[in-house]
């Protein structure tokens, strides 16, 4: 009769990591089993609102309230992580952010996001989309998750890689592992497996689009090269269909409803509809109900396919330039992975097969190859998985500013991480005692064209003539793509280091403080949660109860038995309602402390009965 419990108290199984992706479009979390990686979550959308009486909703529902309170909403936040304002103006002609300025925020600040009456900011809102995440998975496996890998775009630069930890962070996740999206996908194909290969991931989600030439040596992966643009994917295609729809309704209606957003809402929604069953059929009707009105228009796959043509050659051409910087020819490329949900359209498949040369692996639902490869990374590093080592790549040079404004490259573009180099640097004037490192990151040779990641001063240096001074300067790329940067004064041995906190990351107060915030709503959540499982249980029993009133062997009962039994059921009832779920679980222990002798009785005419071979 007892119900489900989840047991938090860890067992004596080393704890499960979850691997998530957290896509802009949609997010999924995975783990590693015996038989291999297996999802723990449905596939949820990555939008966060703030309901009327304040709580947060992430996921399906609040999906649902985009249509309703668009204002009390937000999608596609993968698109702020680790962004400033200024990063973002483009995303701001596309995208309905509604942000808000902290009044005496520096204008290089965190952006921050109006929802409702709450204010947020983009870590905050992906903590919790990962915290339904954690809950769901949770609730499957019953047992507390509280380790993750989560999978980041390739192109993510430090800041956003940052952010994506912080937003982990605060959903009570410790990240133990950030990894690119497509050597995720590689994982989840096993392809490690084939020992010796090149493999081209191609990545075409809702938002961003990926390709990435991956060699693997002797069953390790190592990344020769990735390319991508983070404004494309199958919104691009939504959009372009939305183009149509509004200008047929125009003409229909004689009414541009664009600036109706609850309408272009429910169109989006139409649109995404008929796109993706062309992927299965060759027809597909965009259907809109508004106001009384009625908006029908069939798109064949031919129209759909020359819509697109420009999309998909755009992907083709960031696929050759990958190649080129791979310095692989196509047909060194064994094996091509397909990955994002708009790889399902038929033209893609076309269009890619016909670039590689090669038939692209599609066995595996391309929306969920990535958080099953995030779950095979989880199993690597919790020991389930072994004989593997992954090796990723640095999306963007990264170097130090010298003389004239000019970057001196440290590491490049596209090495394999985790990575190092040195480089060595002297002081300008004659008795310098300073040196001002300044960390940059970008491909251009101007420090004023690359992104400022850093400044840092060597101090006390001994006074020396110009040019004398030997100053050390070493980059390490740790794992996640995280950069520590040391100066060190060769003569002295002094030492200056620093992990490089971009300019637009979280501090750690503001890290902490909203740890400590969530920990709240954790506490109110567990218990809501603790109340429902009471309740069930508590059903179960009075049910259990109310049946065996009915056997005969209530009937043998005295009459105080019976009462108290009465009195139990009375006295669970008055407390159901109660929020409280020591009350209910205390109510449930009288009922099941006087139905005892009950129960013993059931039991005892059940025997007797099979023993006289009648039915009860
Ligand atoms: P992201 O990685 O950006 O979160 P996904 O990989 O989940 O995104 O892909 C989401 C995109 O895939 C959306 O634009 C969605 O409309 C599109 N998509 C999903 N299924 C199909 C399909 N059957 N045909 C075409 N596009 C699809
Ligand atoms: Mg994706």
């Amino acid at each position: 009769m007892s119900t489900f419990q989840i047991d938090f108290g860890g067992g004596n199984s080393p704890q499960k990591i979850l691997g998530i992706d957290l896509g802009t479009t949609n997010s999924l979390a995975a783990i590693m089993d015996l038989t291999g990686p297996r999802l723990m979550t449905g596939i949820i959308p990555s939008v966060v609102a703030v309901s009327e009486e304040g709580d947060v909703i992430a996921g399906e529902e609040a999906l649902q309230m985009l249509v309703t309170h668009p204002e009390r909403t937000v999608y596609s936040v993968k698109r702020l992580m680790g962004r400033g304002p200024a990063d973002i103006q483009d995303e701001l002609k596309l995208f309905p952010f509604r942000l808000t300025g902290l009044g005496d925020a520096p204008s290089d600040s965190m952006i921050h996001l109006q929802l409702g009456d709450k204010v947020m900011t983009p870590p905050e809102v992906s903590a919790h989309i990962l915290r339904k995440l954690k809950w769901d998975a949770e609730n499957v496996l019953g047992e507390r998750l509280t380790q993750a890998v989560i999978t980041v775009p390739a192109y993510f630069n430090d800041a956003q890689r940052q952010a994506t930890k912080d937003a982990g962070r605060i959903a009570g996740l410790d990240v133990l592992r950030l990894v690119n999206e497509p050597t995720a996908a590689a994982l989840a194909y096993g392809l490690d497996k084939r020992k010796e290969g090149v493999i081209a991931v191609y990545d075409l989600g809702g938002g961003t689009f990926d390709v990435s030439i991956l060699r693997l040596h002797e069953g390790i992966f190592e990344v020769l090269a990735t390319n991508g643009d983070t404004h494309l994917g199958g919104d691009d295609i939504d959009n372009l269909l939305m183009a149509v729809a509004l200008e047929d309704i125009q003409s229909e209606w004689g009414e541009n409803i664009s600036s109706h957003s609850d309408a272009v809402q429910l169109l989006r929604r139409a649109v995404i509809q008929a796109k993706e069953k062309l992927s299965f059929v060759p027809a597909a009707v965009i259907d809109l109900n508004y106001n009384d009105k009625h908006y029908q228009r069939e798109i064949t796959l031919d129209v759909f396919n020359r819509l697109i043509q420009p999309i998909v050659e755009r992907t083709l051409a960031r696929c050759r330039a990958c190649l080129a910087d791979s310095k692989m020819s196509v047909a060194e490329i064994n094996e091509v992975v397909m990955v994002g949900g708009s790889t399902r359209i038929p033209l893609v498949r076309a269009e890619v097969e016909k670039l590689f040369r090669s038939r692209p692996h599609t066995e595996l639902n391309p929306d969920e190859v990535v958080a099953l490869g995030a779950a095979v990374q989880a199993g690597i590093l919790s020991g389930d998985v072994k004989d593997q080592l992954l090796l990723d790549v640095t999306p963007l040079s990264l170097g130090i500013e010298t003389m004239g404004g000019l970057v001196s490259k440290l590491i490049h573009r596209n090495s394999t991480i985790p990575a190092s180099a040195v480089d060595q640097f002297t002081t300008a004037v004659d008795g310098q005692r300073n040196v001002l490192i300044h960390v940059v990151q970008g491909e251009r040779e101007l420090v004023k064209d690359c992104r400022s990641l850093a400044r840092f001063d060597l101090k006390e240096l001994p006074p020396m003539p110009a040019g004398l001074a030997r100053i050390e300067v070493r980059f390490l790329i740790d794992a996640n793509g995280i950069l520590n940067v040391t100066a060190r004064d060769a003569r002295t041995g002094q030492e200056q280091s620093l992990e490089v906190k971009p300019s637009y990351g979280l501090s750690d107060e503001q890290v902490e403080a909203m740890i400590l915030e969530s920990f709240d709503h954790a506490e109110a959540d567990m218990n809501e949660r603790q109340v429902r499982e009471a309740r069930v249980e508590a059903d179960n029993n009075l049910a259990a109860v109310e049946k065996a009133r009915r056997n005969e062997a209530f009937v043998a009962l005295s009459p105080e038995e019976r009462q108290a039994i009465e009195v139990a059921i009375q006295g669970l009832l008055a407390v159901y309602h109660s929020e409280d779920h020591h009350l209910i679980r205390e109510k449930i222990d009288v009922l099941n402390e006087v139905t005892r002798n009950l129960a013993e009785n059931m039991m005892n005419t059940a025997v007797r009965g099979a023993l006289k071979g009648t039915k009860l």
